[in-house]
């Protein structure tokens, strides 16, 4: 059946085509942004925030080096990817899952809304990630919390495991 198959790959590249706009609305967006911080975003530092936002996934510095080489056809050495991540870090731009030690893209790129304290949703499966934002005074009762615990906290960000929608629907 091949005029089914065909419609097939055209419809997915359509898909791929509405992702590859979005992501480059995105990065423009961080562009401009930068700018206004008085940081350059050069094309190497769009390119590793364009994989991550492409992947959609939470990725390890080894597996950006991996996925420029193969989706890009460039190679950057993994000592410079975490001199990029560092730089997107500071933008806010991406946040590092430190359980996992990967990175993800963050989801309010172009919200214009202040960025708060994080937690990430993290699929055991599929692995992706959801950013979500509890409220300021949840936030502030675990601080407290801690506090109380005589316990140094690094940063309050919670990664928390589990299955997506889709992958919980599968099972
Ligand atoms: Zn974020
Ligand atoms: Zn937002
Ligand atoms: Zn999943």
């Amino acid at each position: 059946m091949v005029p089914t198959h065909q419609s097939q790959v055209i419809s997915l590249n359509l898909f791929e085509k509405i992702i590859v706009r979005k992501v480059q609305a995105i990065v423009e967006h961080a562009e401009q942004q930068c700018k206004k911080n008085g940081v350059r975003l050069t094309e190497k530092r769009k390119h590793i925030l364009a994989a991550l936002l492409h992947s959609g996934k939470a990725l390890s510095a080894y597996e950006l080096v991996g996925y420029c080489k193969e989706q890009l056809g460039e190679t950057i050495p993994a000592m410079s990817v975490y001199r990029i991540l560092g730089f997107l870090q500071s933008q806010q731009l991406v946040h590092k899952l430190d359980l996992v030690n990967k990175y993800i893209a963050c989801a309010h790129i172009t919200c214009h809304h202040k960025h708060a304290v994080s937690q990430f949703l993290i699929c055991k499966q599929c692995q992706r990630v959801k950013e979500i934002n509890l409220r300021d005074s949840v936030i502030h009762s675990l601080l407290q919390e801690v506090y109380d615990t005589d316990f140094e906290l690094d940063s309050p960000q919670l990664e928390i495991n589990g299955l997506c929608g889709s992958c919980g629907k599968m099972k």
